[in-house]
């Protein structure tokens, strides 16, 4: 493979590869957005779980702090009760009573005043003008103090009160507990023991702090939160004042603020006395932490399984490269000689074709009398000189070409060069045809033809037909080495394009017109039959064939043209039936273009029998080289053509290198040796190549013919050579139908 075919390949590899990091950056991209998506949704699913936690957590609190202060109101009012139905007649007899229970309740002493705030203390204190004492005898019920100094040392507490009449004085009862007390009910463990919880009274005084951050008594929550909080952000001091405003009206509520990087959730709930308020608050970390935890966790697992697919769908992709390149190899590449095929060649050319460097040059080459070689030498050596020759060519040829076989014997290659072409023309004719075979070194004759692509050349089928056209130019010429497409050709293309715009219009027209040049039999010169020669007759002048049957070869409308002849000499048959007791074999020429159809036969069958003709009475030619085509079953087509009764003439016998063994298993019935061989021979001496073709034509027992007999003296050497019959302007050259009718009957 040469460097182009390597490189194209890198090309396809990394193309493949790009395609993958491609496929695997998109992929990324939509893991982010789906990533960001589930974080936001566990996001909103976790805050509201946060929300509903906090809020059950803040009840149940609430809850319990207002079962304890039951309770203690509940033992303030039986102690009441009982002093009210008189069992007592002094405090000292109360005290004694009740000092055993105070712990059950959390108490630490009990306290009985007069209205002076003057009294004693269950532990033996005394107590005088105890502050605002009023406040307690306005109250009818237990009532429950907010935190106050206590009446004996420097802790705050808390006083359940109630007023009672003793011996006709009326005095209130204490019952006293340290604020801090509360704090074990407060004191909850929330999320891991990272929240907590504050008490608060309606204008949202602290009374109970359980984080212990609030160390001076009598401190705003609000302001706390304001101060210390960082609240500055306009967002939360809406949302503390919100808070504010619903504690003032009693409602309850739930919220976050952003602090910073954290979150701290937020929810206060009635206790249900004296309107106070129990706020409990989470702060974020652990929130925060459990969630990242989940979403790295549920990320990564989706990651996991995202790059297993990943990796299984790579492993899928490497395996059908892998056939890929199996099939790439079937598909583009010449196994003989390693180098890419017509398919490789016109799909990569076309592509090349695109590329704007100058001087691009397209090359077709092949071997003069390949076949020839192929007969000789055999098809394994001949496939080695195929390799050795792609060899040579691409090591001569400039970097960066793209080379071929793309059919046969048929190289092509396309490159830019903007040195001098003839030079390295010569270079591959006198170096790349020097080929050494496992040590024997061979010259093999080459044809080559050359097109210098233009800017505006896109169509690879066309650059190829250019540089076909021009090899055309020089094939059979012995000692040739290269045509470069000139304005000569370009003319011959201008012309094949206008026949081809024409030739359509031309065959309804019925421009083409069937001539007859007779056979002769060679003892009796009478006549044997005669060949249908198409003529295009086109504004009165006579086209001959040569300049269109190689153009409607190569467009394939030749099956159509000689479709159309064979129903003309039919037609001429049935009338020649008609008008005379004698009817000429005629002899139709058979493109190989029709052998794609194996059936093809059947419709010519068909026209015979329209007319109502004997089908022995036409022969069917066709060139020796469309039997040696190695895509066509010649034998079975020519079975075919055998079955049906015609009979078959092999054309231009001697220049198409068929070999003995195909001519014996061929259905012939007659060989037409070409005209080059009368051209050549020395007629004084029979020892020459026509003389060997009669023998073979005999021990075949196929009859002979000579086509192209110009001359007496060649008249003369066919009969003593004993050839069946002669065709040739000795006799006639092909003359229309109406001046044919009176050849054969002055020759019957
Ligand atoms: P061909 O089949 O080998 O036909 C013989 C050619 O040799 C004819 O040329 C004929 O005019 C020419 N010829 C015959 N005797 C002499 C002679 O003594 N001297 C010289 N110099 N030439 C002679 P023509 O008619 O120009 O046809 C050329 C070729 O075109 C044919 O070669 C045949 O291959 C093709 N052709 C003609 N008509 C048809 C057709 O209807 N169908 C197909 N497929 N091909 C046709
Ligand atoms: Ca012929
Ligand atoms: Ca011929």
């Amino acid at each position: 493979m040469n460097q182009k075919n390597e490189s194209t390949n890198k090309f396809n590899n990394e193309t493949r590869y790009k395609l993958n990091t491609k496929w695997i950056v998109t992929i990324f991209i939509i893991i982010l957005i789906l990533s960001f998506f589930y974080v936001e949704y566990v996001k909103k699913l976790t805050y509201k779980n946060i929300y509903h936690n906090i809020t059950e957590l803040s009840e149940q609190t609430a809850t319990q702090l207002n079962l304890a202060i039951n309770d203690q109101k509940k033992f303030v009012e039986f102690m009441v009760d009982s002093i009210n139905r008189g069992f007592f007649k002094t405090t000292d007899e109360i005290f004694d009573r009740f000092k055993g229970d105070l712990e059950n309740y959390n108490f630490t002493r009990l306290v009985i005043l007069d209205q002076n705030g003057n009294g004693t203390t269950s532990d033996g204190h005394l107590v005088q003008n105890y502050t605002n004492i009023q406040e307690f005898f306005q109250q009818n019920t237990v009532y429950l103090s907010e935190n106050r100094p206590s009446t004996v040392s420097n802790n705050q507490v808390n006083i359940y009160s109630k007023t009672f009449e003793l011996n006709g004085q009326k005095l209130v009862l204490f019952a006293t507990i340290n604020t801090t007390d509360y704090k074990e009910i407060l004191l909850r463990r929330l999320f891991n023991g990272n929240g907590g919880t504050y008490l608060i009274n309606n204008d949202g005084m602290v009374l109970i702090d359980s984080f212990d951050v609030i160390k001076e008594n009598n401190v705003n929550l609000y302001d706390f939160f304001k101060t210390h909080y960082h609240a500055q952000n306009p967002d939360n001091l809406e949302k503390i004042n919100t808070m504010q405003e619903n504690i003032k009206k009693l409602q309850v509520g739930t919220f976050d603020i952003k602090l910073d990087e954290d979150i701290y959730f937020l929810h206060y709930e009635k206790v249900n006395v004296n309107d106070w308020y129990i706020v409990t608050i989470a702060p974020n970390s652990i929130i925060g932490k459990e969630l990242t935890l989940f979403l790295i966790l549920s990320v990564g697992i989706c990651l996991f399984i995202i790059f297993i697919i990943l990796g299984i769908s790579i492993y899928i992709d490497i395996s059908s490269q892998k056939k890929n390149r199996k099939l790439y190899k079937v598909a583009y590449i010449d196994p003989i000689t390693l180098l890419g095929n017509a398919l490789y060649f016109k799909e990569n050319g076309s592509i090349y074709l695109q590329n704007p460097v100058k001087n691009k040059y397209i090359i077709t080459l092949d071997i003069n009398k390949f076949k020839a070689l192929n007969n000789i030498y055999g098809y394994e050596f001949c496939n080695r000189i195929l390799k050795t020759l792609g060899e040579n060519l691409s090591k001569i040829l400039p970097s960066n070409n793209i080379t071929c076989r793309i059919s046969n014997d048929v190289f092509a290659t396309l490159f830019s060069y903007s040195k001098n072409i003839n030079q390295l023309l010569n270079n591959i004719f006198h170096n790349v045809s020097k080929l050494n075979i496992n040590g024997t070194e061979l010259h093999v004759n080459l044809a080559i033809g050359v097109y210098k692509l233009k800017q505006n050349d896109i169509d690879i089928n066309k650059v190829l037909d250019k540089s076909y056209m021009a090899r055309s130019k020089i094939k059979g010429l012995y000692d040739a080495n290269y045509y470069i497409f000139d304005d000569l050709l370009e003319n011959q293309l201008v012309e094949e394009q206008k026949i081809e715009s024409c030739m359509e219009q031309a065959l309804k027209d019925n421009e083409f017109e069937v001539f007859y040049q007779p056979k002769v039999f060679t003892n009796t010169e009478k006549i044997a039959g005669a060949e249908a020669l198409v003529r295009w007759r086109r504004n009165g002048e006579i086209i001959p064939p040569n300049k269109f049957i190689p153009l409607f070869e190569k467009n394939k409308f030749i099956t159509k043209l000689d479709f159309y002849i064979f129903e003309q000499v039919c037609k001429d048959l049935a009338c020649w039936k008609e008008k005379y007791d004698f009817i000429p074999k005629v002899s139709i020429n058979v493109s190989k273009e029709h052998f794609i159809n194996e059936n093809f036969i059947q419709d010519y069958v068909k026209i015979t029998e329209h007319y109502h003709l004997d089908r022995s009475q036409i022969d069917l030619e066709i060139t020796e080289s469309a039997t040696i085509d190695a895509n066509i079953d010649i034998l079975k087509i020519l079975n075919n053509i055998k079955a049906q009764g015609f009979t078959i003439s092999i054309d231009d016998f001697g220049t198409g290198y068929s070999s003995l063994s195909m001519l014996q298993n061929m259905p012939i019935d007659i060989i037409k040796i070409d005209k080059i061989f009368i051209d050549k021979a020395d007629l004084s001496n029979h020892d020459n190549i026509i003389n060997y073709i009669m023998f073979l034509a005999n021990r075949l027992g196929v009859k002979t013919i000579i086509e192209g007999v110009e001359t007496q003296e060649q008249t003369k050497f066919i009969r003593e050579i004993k050839c069946d019959m002669i065709q040739g302007y000795y006799y006639s050259k092909p003359i229309s139908k109406e001046d044919f009718e009176n050849y054969f009957n002055q020759h019957k």
